[in-house]
């Protein structure tokens, strides 16, 4: 821990910058370098992060010598703003803020106004001149300070004491607006709060500002660790070691009259990624009002208006918008990157009090890369890691079908228009609460809410989308579905909603909860009933090629990032497919090869599970070879089908895998309609199902044991995969196919299946004749999947010419976990970070990474031009990915639609390695 604490910005002069976010937080680190740039700045400090780690390390006290540097930091932010903290003449009031590393909206708390007592208010109504904006700060920091420091913020359903007294208050007065109190109720209004909460604390409110001061930063400190920063913590992944700063920072006032505002802005729309400078603003308002979603914001330019009755700020203030333009461009092009800004206007004149590089959608993501480096601003490589490789998912989603949206429209269906806050298209049952949505976790719902909160990110995160009738783009609402990639629409001031009846009301028409309805993320709207969804842009033109690649700017985009990518990655990609289908959409998607192919898959299409079940009853060898040859040709056309489509790419094949009670039936009725087609009597049948039952089916009969066992299944599969190849190689297609043997632990399993997929590969290019001239290039290889397998890879690969890792059965096999058990007990161990994350979603890389690397070193210790690649489920996973780069296999394949997310993880494993 450095010696330093406390780190100070304020009169074009600052100790920190922005490449000390670690330690100043995101928030501090760019209040810095905006001083810095010559941004108009209110002054401050920052306390930084490692304050917090100590504070919690130590039994939740400070480190000596903080309060004296806090002194003298705040001597300085006086001479400033020439102002001095409790003075009764005039009063430097501050604001204590939180801020992470990353920045976690609406997650910490904040107090504004702070330093208010009944001395200092007389001093700012001198000041000012002012006296309902002194009470309004004055009640704002009661309010404040009483929920955040002292604890006495609603929780969901509770009772909030503080409203309740305003709304006593405006009752009283026979008013309707917070706007419309008066200095005087504002000022009984602080009386009433401190009365109050001495009645729920027991204890008075502190009147002294140091006391006050402390009390917030400890608060601050604090609500690090509450419940839903915590929550937010653990669905984004961030670890609780990283700690917050606090920020202390003198106020400037945006609620000191029709000349003073507060408001948000982003350099870039947020949802589009379109450029142009998007905001919103209120006038005589303070603090989170614009958010909160309270009173309805205005655009601060032109081009954002929705309707000519509300005045932008650019034609309200002329002169200041210009300035913010100014500001605004300064940043961006200081940052090379896309900035979400909070400023305030105190008597016609502009402050920043933040910037951050803004949360995006995928599509927004995508097109600001392309676009910034079209414009010089960032090069190629900066482009790809702009984009995180999970966000393309986004692009892929399905959306509306515009005729069907259309004929809802005419059915009268549309129920309202509010702001495309995030886009995607979305169906589900109405539900009102966070609570409800996560009580139907398994229905697709929409939670509609007048507008959302951080207690509702449970919910949120359970919701198909989010539907709001308050607040704009940049409420929180709409700032949570973009960070999770989920539809929302916000502010559709139509929809009445009564939370009471868990119904609302539109155009005359009634929706309860329980009620399907359908948004549309990408246009706004607001659908009755359920609208089926159709593929997306990128689908359109690159799958189904019903759109014209000229007409999608979105497909055109995503094509440049994609060849970007492409550019820079090392690691292969394929895919994981089994149908001619999914080939076409991997291929299009651009994996350059099939990494497995499950022939079981293929068992089940149309009446061939007839053949495979009187495969698997037949008494003998005979019986079993009869039912194989039905087989035969069914598999072949499969391979035929899947080979044409790779065109010369390399194509992976796994041999039977599953153990073969999976095929059979279950159920009494099942077997007895079997056993009558097969013409067998139902107990010989029902007795041969229970003869193959296992204990633990995933360590029993499976994988090439089955092939050891009858070796005529390995036969037909094998002759399946060759005689395709040869057909195909006949109409001048090229062919590389690998067969690959599943579930080896001893290199003389594996020698007893190559030995009999050799002779078979060698008796078909003799009968094809293809033998004289050369005959087939083709592989045979092995699974690594069990952890003998890894550690004896030296011997294995004397005879294997590829591995592919399984890393679901590896994973499984080496924590000794049951995937389809594992569910039970994995979220808990995630939640209490006993493991970081399921290691069936992302490897675990000192376990069952470090039986990969052990596999791949002894193989290639053998064979030095071994093909390394892997296959579960976690290639395509990004972090994954940037693992299988770091060890150094040539590809990773994954499900046909994670091919460009791997494709874009892989350049990026280039780039991070480079750093
Ligand atoms: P969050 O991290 O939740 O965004 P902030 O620390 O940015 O919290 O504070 C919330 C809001 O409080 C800001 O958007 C701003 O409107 C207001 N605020 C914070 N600091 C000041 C200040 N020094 N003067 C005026 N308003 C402030
Ligand atoms: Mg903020
Ligand atoms: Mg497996």
């Amino acid at each position: 821990m450095t010696e330093k604490y406390v780190y100070f910005f304020g009169d074009r002069e600052s100790e920190g910058s922005a490449k000390m976010r670690d330690l100043l937080g995101g928030k501090g680190a760019d209040l810095a370098e905006m001083t810095g740039l010559g941004i108009r700045v209110p002054a401050g400090f920052t306390i930084s992060t490692e304050v917090c780690s100590a504070y919690y390390k130590n039994n939740e006290n400070y480190p000596p010598g903080l309060e004296k540097e806090v002194e003298e930091n705040l001597k300085k932010v006086e001479k400033a703003m020439g102002a001095k903290f409790g003075d009764e003449e005039n009063p430097l009031l501050l604001s204590v803020r939180s801020g992470a590393r990353v920045s976690m909206p609406g997650m910490m708390d904040t107090v504004l106004n702070l330093g208010l007592n009944d001395t200092a208010i007389q001093g700012l109504i001198k000041k000012s001149g002012n006296k309902r904006f002194a009470y309004d700060c004055y009640r704002r920091f009661v309010q404040m300070y009483g929920e955040v420091v002292l604890e006495l913020k609603p929780e969901e359903k509770e009772e909030d004491y503080f409203e309740v007294l305003i709304e006593q208050k405006k009752k009283e007065r026979g008013v309707k607006l917070d706007t419309e109190l008066t200095a005087d109720d504002l000022k009984a209004l602080v009386q009433q709060f401190k009365k109050m909460i001495q009645e729920k604390t027991g204890a008075k409110f502190p009147d002294e500002p140091y006391q006050q001061l402390w009390g917030a930063i400890t608060a601050v400190f604090g609500s690090w660790n509450n419940r839903r920063a915590i929550e937010y913590r653990r669905i984004n992944k961030i670890p609780g070691h990283w700690g917050t700063a606090v920020n202390v920072q003198s106020m400037v006032y945006g609620n000191m009259g029709d000349d003073s505002a507060t408001g948000v802005a982003f350099t870039r729309n947020p949802a589009t990624g379109e450029k142009k400078f998007y905001g919103e603003f209120l006038v005589n308002a303070q603090g989170e009002d614009v958010v909160a979603g309270t009173r309805t914001p205005r655009p601060v330019n032109r081009a954002g208006k929705k309707d000519e009755r509300s005045i932008s700020l650019e034609e309200e203030m002329p002169g200041v918008y210009q300035e913010l333009e100014e500001v605004y461009q300064k940043l961006e092009r200081h940052f090379r990157e896309m900035q979400d800004l909070e400023f305030t206007i105190q008597q016609g004149k502009l402050y920043l009090l933040q910037t951050r590089t803004g949360k995006r959608t995928g599509f927004a993501a995508v097109r600001i890369a392309v676009e910034m480096v079209e414009e010089g601003l960032i090069n190629k490589e900066e482009a790809v890691l702009r984009v995180a490789p999970e966000q393309l998912v986004q692009l892929m989603a399905p959306i509306f079908n515009q005729e069907e949206k259309v004929r809802a429209i005419s059915e009268n269906r549309l129920l309202a228009k509010g702001l495309n806050a995030s886009p995607g298209a979305a169906s589900g049952k109405v539900v009102f609460s966070a609570e409800d949505a996560i009580a139907r976790a398994g229905e697709k719902t929409i939670l509609v809410r007048l507008e959302t909160s951080p207690e509702d990110i449970g919910g949120m995160n359970v919701a198909q989308g989010i539907l709001t009738a308050r607040g704009g783009m940049t409420s929180h609402a709409a700032v949570v579905a973009r960070g999770m990639g989920k539809p929302c629409v916000a502010g559709c001031g139509d929809l009445e909603i009564n939370y009471a009846k868990k119904e609302f009301v539109v155009k005359g028409e009634k929706i309860k909860e329980g009620d399907n309805i359908s948004i549309d993320g990408i246009s706004g709207e607001v659908i009755k009933g359920e609208l089926e969804a159709y593929p997306s842009e990128i689908v359109q033109v690159l799958i189904d090629q019903t759109m014209k690649e000229e007409d999608s700017l979105l497909a055109r985009q995503f094509l440049t990032l994609m060849s970007w990518a492409d550019d820079i990655r090392r690691l292969g990609v394929r895919g994981n497919a089994d149908t001619p289908r999914d080939v076409k959409v991997a291929r299009k998607f651009g994996a350059e090869g099939i990494g497995l192919c499950r022939t079981e898959h293929m068992f089940f299409g149309g009446n061939r599970i007839d053949s495979v079940r009187e495969m698997i009853l037949a008494e003998d060898v005979e019986g079993r070879k009869k039912a194989l040859e039905k087989l035969l040709p069914m598999q072949r056309e499969d391979f035929i089908g899947i080979f044409r489509e790779m065109d010369g790419l390399p194509v992976i094949i796994r041999l039977l895998d599953p153990p073969l009670h999976e095929f059979l039936p279950h159920r009494d009725e099942e077997i007895e309609e079997l056993a009558r087609s097969l013409g067998v009597p139902p107990e010989k049948l029902r007795a041969k199902v229970t003869s193959l039952q296992e204990q633990n089916p995933m360590l029993g009969h499976r994988g090439c044991r089955l092939g050891i066992s009858y070796p005529e299944i390995t036969e037909m599969q094998a002759r399946a995969i060759f005689e395709a190849a040869a057909e195909v190689s006949k109409e001048g297609i090229k062919v590389i196919p690998e067969a690959m043997v599943p579930l080896v632990g001893e290199v003389k399993e594996f020698t007893n299946q190559k030995e009999l997929i050799v002779k078979v590969a060698e008796e078909v290019m003799r009968d094809y004749g293809l033998s004289a001239s050369g005959g087939l290039k083709y592989m045979v290889g092995t699974m690594i999947e069990l952890p003998r397998a890894a550690l004896t890879a030296s011997a294995i690969a004397e005879e294997a010419e590829f591995f592919s890792y399984g890393t679901n059965d590896l994973t499984q096999m080496c924590f000794g976990f049951s995937r389809d058990d594992a569910g039970k007990f994995l979220a808990e161990y995630v939640e209490r970070g006993i493991l970081p994350a399921s290691p069936f979603q992302t490897i675990d890389q000192e376990g069952v990474g470090e039986l990969i690397k052990i596999g791949i070193e002894r193989g290639r210790a053998t064979r030095r031009d071994l093909e390394v690649g892997i296959c579960g489920e976690h290639g395509g996973d990004p972090a994954s990915v940037e693992f299988c780069h770091q060890v150094g296999m040539d590809y990773v394949s994954c499900s046909p639609y994670r091919v460009p997310i791997a494709r874009l993880a892989a350049a990026q494993a280039v780039l991070k390695q480079r750093k």
